[in-house]
């Protein structure tokens, strides 16, 4: 078997060097499980935080173990009555060729509904954490502007497509004209701004007359400034993620936009998807049938081959990616 292991924890920026490759054998399977070969891994940007060894809502990775995150496969073994041969699973597994576990910790799925990847994004959780983040906490209604950063990622674009599915106006922001283009032109955004390289203050203003009243943000810092900086009263802002600070060694990168928050009663609030364990039924119905019915689009961006595992994951960092940035398992 062919594993990934986190050797270092990294500092600032992740390098090749805090990943090892290694060959192990694959274990027997024992009575209840079952043997998953790896068709598609998922890369994420939480990651990165679980890769540190700082306190949070996940146990940080062990070192000298095989990382963990989620990948769809095949069974190829099987000692579980729940599971045969050829079944398709999707879970929280290491990132190697082989997993043997438990058939109970394993999802199956239906790759006749949607191909395989597409559990790792539209109908997984990257799926299920825009749409709770939005419609819980920013609860977009007719007619309301939406911003959402990190806008052609795998999360942002789907935000900005389900708020215009109830309504509202939506404005991405993301790094490069590719992306603008792709966000207004297949997405059906009604704007989009480039931060490397607009004025983002003003970028911002202009792009969203009638003020911000939902800001799905994904990525903190700068572009958060510039954003909040034109809330409405009221005005919602779901927290998903702060990626512009994952790999910065200096805390000071805002938003500092406090006393906006303040005149506008508006409300910031963090959220982690599994505050939503109990809901994960509605969200992978809504989001199954929006899919069906051509409302919803995805967009994936493949990197074949176990070895380009951490490139893909760093990947992230430098906005590679558009969409979900899958790895295809192939020896
Ligand atoms: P994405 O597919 O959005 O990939 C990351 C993207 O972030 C890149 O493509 C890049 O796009 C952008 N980016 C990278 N560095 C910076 C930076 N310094 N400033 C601004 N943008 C940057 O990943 P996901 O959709 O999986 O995740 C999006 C966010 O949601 C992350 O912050 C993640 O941690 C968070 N998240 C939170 C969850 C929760 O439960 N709260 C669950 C899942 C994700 P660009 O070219 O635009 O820079």
């Amino acid at each position: 078997n062919k594993q990934i292991v986190l050797v270092s924890r990294p500092v600032g920026m992740p390098t090749n060097e805090n990943f090892l490759y290694r060959e192990a054998p694959v274990a027997e399977p024992q009575d209840r499980q079952v043997v998953v070969q790896s068709h598609y891994l998922s890369v994420d940007p939480y990651m990165r935080g679980r890769m540190s060894d700082a306190k949070s809502y996940i146990a940080p990775y062990a070192l000298n173990e095989v990382i963990v995150g989620g990948i769809v496969g095949e069974v190829v073994a099987s000692k579980s009555d729940k599971l045969q041969v050829g079944d398709k699973v999707l879970g929280m597994l290491g990132w190697q060729i082989y997993n043997v576990v438990d058939a109970g910790n394993v999802t199956k799925v239906d790759d006749s509904i949607a191909p395989l990847s597409a559990y790792l994004s539209v109908l997984g959780l990257t799926g299920l954490t825009a749409y709770f983040g939005l419609l819980d906490i920013g609860q977009p209604k007719e007619g309301e502007t939406v911003v959402v950063s990190g806008a052609a990622g795998a999360v942002g674009m789907l935000v900005g497509q389900i708020a215009k599915i109830k309504g509202a106006r939506v404005v991405g922001i993301a790094g490069s004209d590719e992306k603008v283009a792709f966000l207004k032109g297949e997405l059906g955004f009604d704007e989009a701004i480039n931060y490397k390289t607009a004025n983002l203050q003003e970028a911002v203003a202009q792009a969203c007359p009638n003020g911000v009243d939902v800001y799905f943000d994904n990525v903190g810092g700068v572009v958060s400034d510039a954003v909040m900086s034109q809330l409405n009263d009221h005005a919602r802002i779901p927290l998903c993620g702060a990626i512009s600070s994952y790999n910065a060694t200096d805390g000071d990168l805002g938003p500092r936009m406090q006393t906006k928050l303040i005149k506008t009663r508006s409300l910031m609030k963090g959220f982690v998807l599994s505050d939503y364990a109990s809901r994960m039924q509605e969200g992978a119905k809504a989001l199954a049938q929006w899919l069906s019915e051509g409302k919803l689009k995805y967009e994936e961006t493949i990197v074949e081959g176990f070895e380009n595992v951490p490139q893909a994951f760093l990947g992230l960092f430098k906005g590679e990616n558009i969409g979900k940035q899958l790895v295809k398992v192939t020896e």
